[in-house]
């Protein structure tokens, strides 16, 4: 079934200019409307209509469909072939296999079923620990009452006697290079390749039912925000007896109050009164293991980080365990009472004396200059 020629279906000369083109379509395109047009084949012939005129409106279409019979730059470049004069290799290829599909999959064979997704929240010590999570969701599950195959019994399960099985039935049509034998959907069974006398009261003959289905999660330790787990076979149930599809869950980890995470280290910010910090002191620290005592010594910048081994993230699908780090914040005291006030007069008489190695190369920087 070659295509006519576009200045044929719009009914102008190859010289016709836009104007002319344009007039064309608009009385064709009226003509064969598919909503007002009495004609016969009027949807066949108004998509025609539309398939011409889109083509010869378009300068560099209509100049390389006049070149090469094609609206593409080079049909021989793209495809291996051309044929110069009807629309293209690839239209009459599509017209013999019946809407391009070259290979039909076999209707019977075992299919995987769907992969399913779905997202869960944990806190954060939630991540860290892992845990035991229930989750609801909706999924085709087999039909338990004919086992998937969608038939009241198994004595309803015919094979299509047209197609005998396969799905597909060969055609012969006379087309422009010969009578060619096609390929295509066995008409009787619509590819299935079989028939179901009775079908199934459960599942009505589709071999599946929409389930809510409690899955039970061991979500590991360590897991980390937007990572994903794979439960393998949770999905949607498979076709033909094929496996069924998996589930994913995206996980999502909530922030801490206090602890931050990077990978399986832990920060905490820890503030220090500035006696705590240049006296030095014991301080319980907060950790995911509970209250660890950790030693500050004498004279502690802020912003100095200590390292607390071990007290980090037990990861359990990469078997490493983590630090946790604190980071100490020296705290400048904002209101003073009289006496404290007094103490801090004090002490700035004595810091003019004292050896501060930070003070001392800032003041050498300064008189230098
Ligand atoms: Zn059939
Ligand atoms: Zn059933």
């Amino acid at each position: 079934m070659a295509e006519r020629d576009y200045y044929e279906i719009l009914g102008v000369g190859k010289n016709a200019t836009d104007e002319e083109i344009k007039k064309a379509y608009r009385g064709l395109a009226k003509k064969y409307h598919p909503d007002i047009s009495k004609e016969p084949n009027a949807e066949e012939k108004f998509k025609e209509v539309q398939k011409a005129y889109d083509c010869l409106s378009d300068p560099q279409k209509r100049s390389n469909y006049d070149q090469f019979g094609s609206e593409e730059a080079n049909p021989f470049g793209q495809g291996g072939a051309g044929f110069s004069g009807f629309g293209g290799f690839e239209d009459i290829f599509s017209s013999f296999f019946g809407g391009g599909r070259t290979s039909r999959r076999n209707p019977n064979a075992p299919q995987k079923g769907k992969d399913l997704r779905t997202n869960i929240t944990l806190t954060f010590e939630e991540a860290a620990f892992g845990v035991k999570k229930e989750i609801n969701l909706h999924r085709y599950e087999q039909c338990t009452m004919c086992g998937g195959t969608g038939a009241h019994s198994k004595n309803d399960i015919q094979t299509c006697t047209r197609c005998h099985g396969s799905g597909t039935v060969v055609v012969e049509q006379n087309t422009i290079l010969g009578r060619i034998q096609t390929q295509t959907t066995c008409p009787e069974c619509r590819g299935k390749g079989q028939k179901i006398l009775h079908t199934c009261s459960n599942c009505r003959g589709e071999g599946k039912i929409r389930k809510e289905a409690k899955i039970s999660v061991n979500v590991p330790s360590g897991i980390d925000d937007e990572q994903t787990l794979r439960l393998s076979g949770q999905g949607e149930a498979g076709i033909n007896g094929g496996p069924s599809g998996d589930l994913y869950i995206n996980i999502r980890v909530k922030e801490h109050e206090f602890f931050q995470r990077d990978g399986n280290d832990i920060y905490v910010e820890l503030p220090l009164t500035f006696s705590q910090a240049a006296l030095g002191c014991t301080i319980e620290v907060e950790t995911l293991n509970g209250k660890v005592a950790m030693k500050v010594p004498a004279g502690t910048q802020s912003a100095t980080k200590f390292k607390l081994s071990g007290n980090g993230i037990k990861n359990q699908s990469s078997g490493r365990t983590g630090n946790q780090y604190v980071i100490v914040k020296v705290i400048t005291p904002s209101k003073l009472t009289n006496e404290q006030k007094e103490l801090f007069t004090k002490l700035s008489k004595t810091n003019e004396t004292a050896s501060n190695s930070i003070f001392d190369k800032v003041k050498k920087f300064f008189s230098k200059k």
